[in-house]
């Protein structure tokens, strides 16, 4: 079993010396953290607020995943958390996926002279958008794509729609560690139907990474996940989908579909918005 280990000092020590009139003057730095995924020399976790991302150290450089600065400098820190490490270069960024809480503010990294890398979709999207702040991947995930640097190895898989059209399943395969983002949460899925999520595609996307050789599952919130919780998830989530699919077959609607699928056993709840995408996914011919 894999296990952190804090390697940095947390900002809420320095948050805590300030006075009471300085707190009031100044905002308090928000905090992150550096852990080390104990059993390895060379993989971290970089958490800035509740999101948080991975990297890897190599002699030639590092690999980085999400930047997670929008609207903060969560970067600057990032890349000066990766620079206490190592001066080696930073040479990759690598997107989860299009979700600018996860994307947006890589300029420092682009500007250090980072290769970023996405799934095809989220840089279509990205593209299309032009969103302030988010630097437009140089390099394409279609199904498989595998970074090679320093002697380690990063692959980035894509094994269809989950919580986006476009996720990206970033598997580090030296040490048994995979970034999954948000297809794995702290609390129940959330779908988003409109940038290409889907209900019926996430528990393939699971299956995919359970085919995986690993033993720690990081989301891009919340806590590390065993290969069970991903399992686990997994099976809970298939069911909601199985429950509701049969709710149909027995003849529920659009809009009465969220009283016929029980959840409560689950410990799940979705809001009428879900059950409707749901509805639609399910019936579309
Ligand atoms: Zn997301």
């Amino acid at each position: 079993m894999l296990r952190l280990r804090f390697i940095g000092l947390s900002a809420t020590l320095v948050a805590a010396t300030l006075s009471t009139t300085a707190q009031a003057q100044t905002a308090a730095p928000p905090p992150y953290a550096t852990t080390k995924v104990e059993g390895t020399d060379n993989v971290y976790i970089f958490r800035f607020g509740g999101h948080q991302s991975m990297f890897i150290v190599t002699k030639d450089g590092v690999i980085a995943t999400d930047p997670i600065s929008e609207r903060r400098p969560a970067a600057k820190t990032y890349i000066e958390e990766i620079q206490k490490i190592t001066k080696a270069p930073i040479k990759y960024v690598i997107y989860s996926h299009s979700h600018y809480d996860h994307i947006a503010g890589g300029k420092p990294f682009k500007d250090l002279g980072a290769t970023f890398i996405a799934h095809k979709n989220a840089k279509a999207r990205i593209v299309a958008l032009k969103p302030d702040d988010v630097v437009v991947p140089d390099q394409v995930v279609d199904n498989k794509k595998v970074i090679k640097l320093g002697g380690a190895e990063v692959r980035a898989y894509s094994f269809g729609r989950g919580h986006t059209g476009d996720d990206t399943m970033v598997y580090f395969p030296d040490t048994k560690v995979v970034m999954v983002s948000d297809q794995i949460t702290d609390n129940a899925p959330l779908v988003d139907f409109a940038n290409g999520g889907s209900a019926v595609g996430w528990a393939p996307i699971l299956d995919g990474v359970l085919k995986l050789d690993f033993e720690m599952a990081i989301p891009g919130r919340g806590e590390p996940k065993t290969r069970a919780d991903v399992e686990a998830y997994r099976t809970k989530f298939a069911t909601v989908v199985t429950r509701a699919s049969d709710a149909i077959k027995a003849g529920a609607t659009r809009d009465t579909l969220a009283s016929q699928v029980k959840t409560d056993d689950i410990g799940w709840n979705f809001n009428a918005q879900f059950y409707g995408s749901l509805y639609d996914e399910l019936t579309k011919k």
